[in-house]
């Protein structure tokens, strides 16, 4: 049986926050792969200015030099609306191998408030067991309790980084160093990206 991890995100840009825990859940989980998708089109943030695709891609594939456990996936890449997790999951599904896989899909405890107005999350329930990371100031209370019992909440670090609050440092130059890879940041300068 093949433990898959499945880490989707805007990574607009991609951090240390998403790296470090995801890679510490697949220690926990004891996984074989994980892949993570960017996601094109986040229904959740249709309205709001995104960084270029292939630009939060290029910078993903950067991070992931320091990460070799780590996959990029591009199967919500030629899809086409917007990208809700549920249908990622399938499409995550259909594109295996054949062979018995046992999918977990993990996500940030932020996701998790918002998980019961996903598209169809009792499919996403039937197809990938529910993994979550702690977040910095989040409580768990907040939580509706008949979807906490069915989610395993993982003991990965608290990594108190978010992509908003890196934008905002970037566009009001203060430092950066150490919440995300080197090679991102020079990504970022070279590209004029965050200004
Ligand atoms: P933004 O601040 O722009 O909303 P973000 O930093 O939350 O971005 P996303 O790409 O939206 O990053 O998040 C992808 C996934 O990573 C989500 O499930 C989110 O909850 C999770 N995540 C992001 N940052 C962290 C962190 N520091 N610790 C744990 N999970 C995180």
């Amino acid at each position: 049986m093949n433990r898959i991890g499945l880490f989707g995100g805007t990574f607009d840009p991609v951090h240390y926050g998403h790296l470090r825990t995801v890679d510490a859940a697949r220690m926990e989980l004891n996984l074989d792969r994980v892949l993570m998708l960017p996601n094109p089109r986040p229904p959740h943030k249709l309205r709001e200015p995104l960084t270029p695709y292939e630009h939060r891609k290029a910078m993903l594939e950067l991070a992931l030099q320091e990460f070799p456990a780590l996959e990029l996936s591009n199967v919500e890449e030629f899809a086409e609306g917007p990208a809700y997790t549920t249908d990622t999951v399938r499409r995550v599904i259909a594109a295996l191998p054949k062979g018995e896989h046992e999918l977990w899909l993990i996500v940030g405890a932020d996701a998790l408030i918002e998980l019961p107005h996903w598209k169809d999350p009792e499919a996403l329930f039937r197809d990938a067991k529910v993994a979550v990371l702690p977040r910095m100031g989040f409580d768990f209370k907040r939580v509706n309790p008949a979807y906490l019992s069915r989610v395993c909440v993982l003991h990965s670090p608290e990594i108190p980084i978010s992509a908003t609050d890196i934008r905002k440092r970037l566009r009001e130059g203060i430092d950066v160093k150490g919440m995300l890879a080197d090679a991102v940041l020079d990504y970022i300068r070279n590209h004029w990206l965050y200004q």
